[in-house]
């Protein structure tokens, strides 16, 4: 295909603006999906991605569009919406070179959209600005044209207005691609350069890895080389996606399709990778790529320990399908045997604990999710923490918390709310600007163990819901953190140990405390619950002793009702865990863990 007949662009949208609504009208309009075939929301294929409405991996589309006569090949890069994925986006949108930036008429712009487009202007991309959703009576197209327009710096009039329900205005934002988006450059003769933007794992096919070429050109039967990693591999199909897969016998100057190799991992086809070609390799790997780095951990357990063999089986076999997640075995005194598993972000935790209990129908336990420490000791040493059970005894010099930078955009008159919320969770204010009279993006330093708790939920319920937030690492800085452990009868109980800010400590300490007295049952002794820094006791709670005594109920006659009760109580036991001399009940420990 000719270069200059190619336009490669992606949408940009919040959760809910429409951008699978839209892809399905180009879908239509451009033909390659016909009338009988069409069904709603045709590119989302993962279910969880359908029900809850998110995007989660990409895809690319090539459709023929033709105007004033002449045909072109619009290839459109859907990109991952949310925070959790800001890596994948910046490729996803790097294999562009212009981006639709579609907003709902009825809402206006939203952080995580503004933050992709941040993202967009620095990959220099060429902006096409849109409003959604015209066909709806509580559309401001005006208002939020205006808005549009300030922050992208064109006319409200260049803002185009479609309704990708009806289908309005769709004709003429395709026909603003090809007139506006550049088309692509690159040397053909040059070693072959392309950009891996998404790789996804097929049962039947094994890895399919999503390129953009930028330079040269990939062929069936190639041998190819992974930039990052120097592995070869043979192409075995290479095709596009129109919306379903068509095999090529090869790629050009900026084409988009696919590769399969026969891989089985997507590990071994990252995101971002260069891929060129063994027998005429390419000296430079194109700019920007990265490991994926998680920043959040938690415990994930079995609620059920005979379900661990399966749980490790899940594991790795959702890592053939993202090569972010990480994990690694690990014990607990109170919840068995189970596994420390590093994400992205909280959605990616959310989606990966969701996926685990859907796709391989297991029951999970998670202990509170954790930060990446660093913990210098006043002997020079150095250790990295992601499990308050490894932060170190003895003396510390400093500990380091991972911060982020994260902008809140919110209706003017939640600006005192916000600002409250920011401050208690120890934020500095960097910046707040009006987008519109009534709109505001504020901009706040924070450190990322205070958004990992419950940052999403209270910022919702502060704001009505209408608040969006978005963020990105930003480095360290230290802090007084310390570890506080809970302590029943004297004995830690692992599960529930977190490195939190000291000032924060007697309220966490306090919290799980009260939450496990009304959920340990008596015992025959008193049993004391209590929170500590090291050896000081910083909160006390008490469950009261009782007599147990089931066969005292029997009277002393019915022999057989006896050994009854007894069969019951030895079945009771069996979900029984011993925490020194205490008795606690599994499902004590889960109802302290998810009871938030
Ligand atoms: P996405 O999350 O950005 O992919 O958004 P969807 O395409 O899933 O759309 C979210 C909701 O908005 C769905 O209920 C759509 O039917 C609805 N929607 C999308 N576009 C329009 C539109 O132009 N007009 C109206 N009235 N509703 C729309
Ligand atoms: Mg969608």
């Amino acid at each position: 295909t000719d270069p200059a007949t190619i336009r490669n662009f992606s949408i940009i949208a919040h959760i809910d603006h429409g951008k699978s609504t839209l892809a399905d009208r180009m879908l239509q309009l451009t033909g390659v999906v016909n009338a009988r075939e069409m069904r709603a929301q045709y590119l989302d294929k993962m279910d969880i991605e359908r029900e809850r409405g998110i995007t989660i991996k990409s895809q690319a589309v090539r459709m023929p569009w033709t105007h004033d006569g002449r045909g072109y090949v619009l290839n459109m890069i859907d990109t991952p919406g949310h925070v959790d994925f800001t890596y994948e986006v910046s490729r996803s949108l790097e294999a562009c070179e212009g981006a639709v930036l579609l907003v709902d008429a009825a809402q206006g712009i939203e952080a995580q959209t503004l933050a992709n487009l941040y993202l967009a202007l620095d990959a220099d991309l060429t902006i096409i600005p849109v409003l959604n959703k015209i066909d709806l009576p509580s559309a401001q197209p005006e208002k939020f044209a205006a808005e549009i327009a300030s922050i992208i710096g064109c006319q409200p009039a260049d803002v185009l207005q479609v309704s990708a329900k009806t289908g309005a205005g769709v004709p003429e934002l395709l026909d603003a691609v090809v007139a506006q988006v550049p088309a692509p450059t690159g040397d053909a003769q040059a070693p072959a350069r392309a950009l891996i933007f998404d790789s996804v794992y097929d049962i039947y096919r094994g890895v399919v890895t999503y390129v953009r070429v930028v330079d040269g050109e990939l062929s069936t039967r190639d041998r190819i080389r992974m930039m990052s990693t120097g592995a070869a591999h043979e192409v075995l199909e290479m095709g596009v996606h129109s919306p379903e897969p068509v095999v090529c016998a090869g790629l050009g100057v900026g084409e988009v399709g696919y590769l399969i190799t026969g891989v089985k991992d997507v590990r071994q086809s990252r995101v971002g990778d260069t891929v060129t070609l063994a027998t005429r390799p390419s000296a430079q790997p194109l700019a920007g790529y990265k490991q994926p780095k998680p920043m959040v951990f938690a415990g994930v357990y079995p609620i059920d320990s005979v379900d661990f063999p399966q749980l490790r089986e899940a594991l790795e076999k959702l890592q053939l399908n993202d090569a972010a997640l990480v994990y690694e075995p690990e014990t607990s005194g109170a919840l068995g045997f189970g596994f420390r598993i590093g994400f992205l972000g909280l959605l990616h935790m959310e989606i990966v604990q969701e996926r685990l209990e859907r796709e391989f129908g297991l029951d999970l336990i998670s202990t509170a999710p954790s930060v990446n420490y660093r913990v210098v000791m006043e002997d020079g040493s150095q250790h990295r923490v992601t499990n308050p059970s490894e932060f170190p005894e003895g003396k510390i010099d400093t500990v380091f918390e991972p911060v982020v930078r994260t902008n809140i955009l919110c209706p003017a008159e939640f600006i005192g709310a916000v600002m409250e919320l920011c401050q208690g969770r120890r934020g500095e204010q960097l910046g707040l600007d009006y987008l519109s009279e009534d709109r505001v993006e504020m901009r706040y330093r924070l450190p990322l163990g205070e958004i990992v708790f419950d940052f999403f939920d209270a910022l919702k319920s502060r704001t009505k819901g209408y608040a969006s937030l978005d963020y990105e690492e930003d480095g360290e800085q230290p802090s007084d953190m310390v570890k506080v452990d809970i302590l029943l009868n004297g004995e830690p109980v692992d599960a529930f140990s977190a490195i939190v800010h000291r000032e924060k400590a007697f309220g966490y300490g306090s919290e799980m405390a009260s939450r496990l007295r009304k959920l340990i049952p008596r015992q025959q002794f008193e049993v004391p619950i209590q929170a500590a820094i090291g050896a000081r006791i910083i909160a006390r709670e008490t469950i009261r002793a009782v007599r147990k005594d089931v066969l005292a109920k029997c009277y002393g006659g019915d022999i057989s009702r006896k050994r009854k009760l007894l069969e019951k109580q030895k079945q009771g036991k069996k979900r029984m865990k011993m925490v020194g001399r205490v008795e606690v009940p599994q499902e004590a420990f889960v109802a302290a863990l998810t009871t938030s």
